[in-house]
């Protein structure tokens, strides 16, 4: 079984509690307008278009498909912003074994692992395996999520309980503000919110707020969720400022709230009873 990873960093203090390895999986079902790696959006069908932007020769054709040789690359991203598909070039592939392995360089300085994307998920199988590895190493595992799989389904189940945690993207309350911005209706990820935290496996929830977006009813209506199925105070809320870094150029037009209503989320959030409020 092999995974495609775009990154991996052995060391992170922003993705869930405690110093972290994260590892950044290839490929999304989401097309979100401020996504800021929009190259793990989808996998390369190489095309070979960015070939000829390479300033070190690190990519060539062969047999139909692009080779990247990791140690002529550079890392200038000249191949990302060539790339017409939101894919990347600069892939890595693991079978469940050795990407353990990978963590295990970072043991002891970590606590645990999480997983992000790009959507993760969408390697769930892979993920189970990797999961059951990781816990041979006694590290924490959580799973960093836009929710629009449907995670009671069946399939799902080991992978489910393979995972110590899920941190959970709440985009948006409103089912046309999520159309608008995602690409997708936001039905599952509100079913996931009731799920995840019924099991007692919901650890965060993530807002990033526009300033054109209801962020009040987004963080009011998952705390009215949270509430009915668990207790609100175990479960921290990010709630995010918008930046523009790493955004599409024809996405950049979008607007985050002032500092003022940012801090006022805040206060909003601790009203509601999330206890570990994270303003980023
Ligand atoms: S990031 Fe690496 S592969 Fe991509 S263009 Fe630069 S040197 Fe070439
Ligand atoms: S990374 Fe993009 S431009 Fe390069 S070969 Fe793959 S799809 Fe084509």
């Amino acid at each position: 079984m092999i995974g495609y990873v775009n990154k991996v960093i052995p060391m992170s203090v922003v993705d869930g509690p405690g110093n972290r390895t994260a590892i950044f999986f290839q490929g999304c079902n989401f097309n979100c307008k401020y996504c800021h790696n929009p190259e793990t959006i989808n996998h390369c069908i190489h095309c070979g278009k960015c070939i000829e932007v390479c300033p070190t020769g690190a990519l060539e054709k062969r047999e139909g498909r692009v080779h990247w040789d990791k140690e002529k690359c550079v890392d200038c991203d000249r191949c990302l912003g060539a790339c017409p598909y939101n894919a990347s070039p600069k892939i890595y592939t693991y079978t469940p074994q050795e990407l353990a392995k990978e963590v295990e360089k970072s043991i002891p300085f970590i606590e645990g692992i999480s997983t992000s994307g790009g959507e993760c998920t969408l390697q769930y199988e892979f993920l189970t395996e990797f999961y059951k590895e990781v816990k041979k190493l006694d590290l924490t595992v959580l799973t960093d999520t836009n929710g629009g799989l449907d995670f009671e389904e069946e399939r799902f189940q080991d992978f489910v309980n393979s995972t110590d945690g899920f941190m959970l993207d709440i985009k948006a309350w409103d089912e046309e503000e999520h159309r608008e911005l995602t690409g997708k209706s936001n039905e599952m990820v509100k079913k996931n919110l009731a799920y995840f935290t019924k099991i007692g496996k919901l650890e965060e929830i993530r807002c990033v707020c526009l300033s054109h977006l209801d962020n009040k009813k987004t963080i009011e209506e998952a705390a009215k969720v949270i509430k009915k199925w668990g207790n609100i105070e175990d479960i921290s809320i990010k709630i995010i400022q918008y930046r523009h870094f790493g955004v599409r150029e024809e996405f950049r037009n979008l607007s985050a709230p002032r500092k003022e209503e940012m801090e006022e989320y805040y206060h909003f959030a601790k009203e509601l009873g999330f206890e570990e409020v994270i303003l980023i």
